[in-house]
């Protein structure tokens, strides 16, 4: 469910934004991947105790856009409508993504701010007339410069293809408007070099630093041989460049030209989180239009790589038809949630497959982590009668449970937190499941309970609380990746009634060891990770 975004005031809220994504086609994988990762990253700084705002939407306007709608017979309204309530939106509450709001480019509230800002850029002079020629990809919806271009085979041979798209660009000669992105290439150097952390991963970086030392060419900032966009507000028969359009959604949503308090407490994004297809629009042309107004540029450009099913790339222009809806409906939307995380680097290229997420399913949270709890639940109902008994004999083996937690924490917090190394902090997590795994292996609990002796007892009772405060915090620690599975093992341990919900733990904070308090109640909850079925036929 989407959680409803309350005005923010005071200090800064941490800004994640994804892509708005275009309406073109319903989500796929890589959609959900981005909007997944950003919704861990603001889940966690929630967790942290911070304001945070967090924004997704949907890019409406376009060329592409309108010869799709065309295709189908619709107005491109109609055509984007359709999408946003019936594929977009349902997907981002089924995947559990806290949004705080939903922009699309097509309310007033944006296309409003939008001519207001390209206004203010024509009147202080940094747009101006003329004339244009040059290969140009409807998919990506830009200009292409001829090196960028791949030689056409097969069906088109002697054409020249988008290097993305694979298909043949077409050669556009306008009389467009200009924004002088040209005069931007030493700022953005010297900005990119002061900042080294600006763009992630360093690969990024380096093809966007390669990219700008070139010297940049002023950007074509208007088209006029379609109307779906837009209105030039000082020429109306044309209409704003689709992505100038788009990259200020991320300001037009917290309340640019509308409502300073908001925009002052919210803007800039400290992440925005893009595909490295769209890395430039981002880290090149929104930074230059940002300066040119005179207003603060964001803190990091984050990219994240392809995703590959079988080697095969799932890109907005490559789709294999794969539904995320396909994933979640066989191994749940939590394990969906951690598993693309899990396995892939984030900002490297990442392979998937059906068998490599059962198995991960299977060993890393089946076996490893929902059989931690499911064990621990049922030896105190079998051994304490379902209350949690106090550790009254910690020993060495316990003290290294206590520091295997707060170096958790402080390594999970620092990786999802700062670094965006959500594997990582994941891993880290996962590290001390399975150091409690051990240490209940080795601590025999179901022999020390053959043990009548009030010593016996003591080790029993130290074993089994062990292992509980130790899942208190890892409920709290995959809350934000996991946030149904934790609220069953918070349930389970009987958490809540002396903790409170699991959503206002903070996660520095769940290091303290001792929170849970003997006598709480824990019972045998859900199954987290329940067997898989077999896999679907295709
Ligand atoms: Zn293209």
């Amino acid at each position: 469910m989407a959680a409803t975004g309350s005005e923010k005031q005071g200090a800064k809220a941490y800004y994640v934004t994804t892509p708005i994504y275009y309406v073109n086609d319903a989500p796929h994988l890589g959609h959900a991947y981005t909007t997944v990762a950003g919704d861990v990253l603001t889940r966690w700084h929630r967790q942290r105790g911070e304001k945070v705002w967090y924004l997704t939407g949907t890019d409406e306007h376009g060329q592409k856009i309108m010869r799709t709608a065309e295709a189908n017979g619709v107005t491109p309204q109609a055509w984007a409508d359709k999408l946003v309530t019936e594929a977009w939106q349902p997907l981002w509450e089924h995947l559990d993504i806290a949004n705080d709001d939903f922009i699309r480019t097509t309310q007033k509230r944006h296309t409003d701010r939008v001519q207001e800002f390209v206004q203010d850029l024509y009147d202080k002079g940094e747009i101006y007339k003329g004339g244009y020629e040059g290969p140009y990809c409807v998919g990506c919806e830009e200009y292409k410069l001829p090196g960028e271009l791949l030689d056409g085979e097969g069906e088109y041979a002697g054409q020249k293809l988008c290097a993305i798209h694979k298909k043949p660009v077409e050669i556009l000669s306008e009389e467009n408007y200009f924004f002088k992105l040209s005069e931007y290439s030493e700022k953005l150097l010297a900005h990119y070099e002061a900042n080294p952390g600006f763009i992630q991963p360093e690969s990024a970086r380096n093809e966007v630093l390669n990219f700008v030392r070139q010297g940049l060419q002023d950007l074509s900032i208007s088209r006029s041989t379609f109307d779906w966009g837009v209105k030039v507000p000082w020429d109306d028969k044309h209409v704003i460049y689709v992505w100038v359009d788009a990259l200020l959604n991320y300001a037009t949503a917290v309340g640019y030209n509308e409502n300073p308090g908001k925009f002052e407490s919210t803007f800039p994004a400290d992440v925005h989180l893009v595909g490295k297809d769209i890395l430039r629009f981002h880290a090149i042309i929104w930074p230059a239009m940002l300066m040119a107004q005179g207003l603060p540029l964001p803190g990091k450009v984050a990219a994240n790589g392809w995703l590959m099913v079988g080697g095969e790339k799932m890109s907005k222009s490559n789709l294999t038809g794969i539904k995320p809806q396909d994933l979640t409906s066989h191994f749940g939307v939590d394990a969906y949630r951690w598993y693309f995380l899990r396995a892939i680097a984030f900002g490297q290229d990442g392979s998937f497959s059906w068998e490599d997420f059962s198995a991960r399913y299977t060993s890393e949270l089946a076996n490893d982590y929902g059989n931690l709890a499911s064990r621990v639940a049922a030896m105190v109902g079998k051994y304490f009668g379902g209350e949690l008994p106090a550790a009254t004999a910690d020993g060495d083996a316990e003290k290294a449970i206590h520091e295997g937690l707060a170096k958790a924490v402080a390594e999970a917090d620092r990786k999802i937190g700062e670094e965006l190394d959500f594997q990582g902090g994941i891993l880290a997590v996962f590290d001390f499941v399975k150091q409690v795994n051990g240490y209940i292996t080795e601590q025999e609990p179901w022999k020390v309970a053959k043990d009548d002796s009030p010593e016996g007892k003591a080790r029993l009772a130290t074993i089994l609380y062990t292992a509980a405060e130790s899942l208190r915090a890892v409920a709290v620690l995959l809350n934000p990746v996991m946030p149904e599975t934790s609220q069953k093992l918070w349930d389970s341990l009987g958490a809540e009634p002396a903790l409170g919900a699991l959503a206002d733990q903070k996660v520095q904070e769940s290091a303290t060891w001792g929170l849970l308090p003997a006598g709480s109640t824990v019972t045998k909850g859900a199954v987290l990770f329940p067997r898989l079925e077999e896999k679907p036929a295709a």
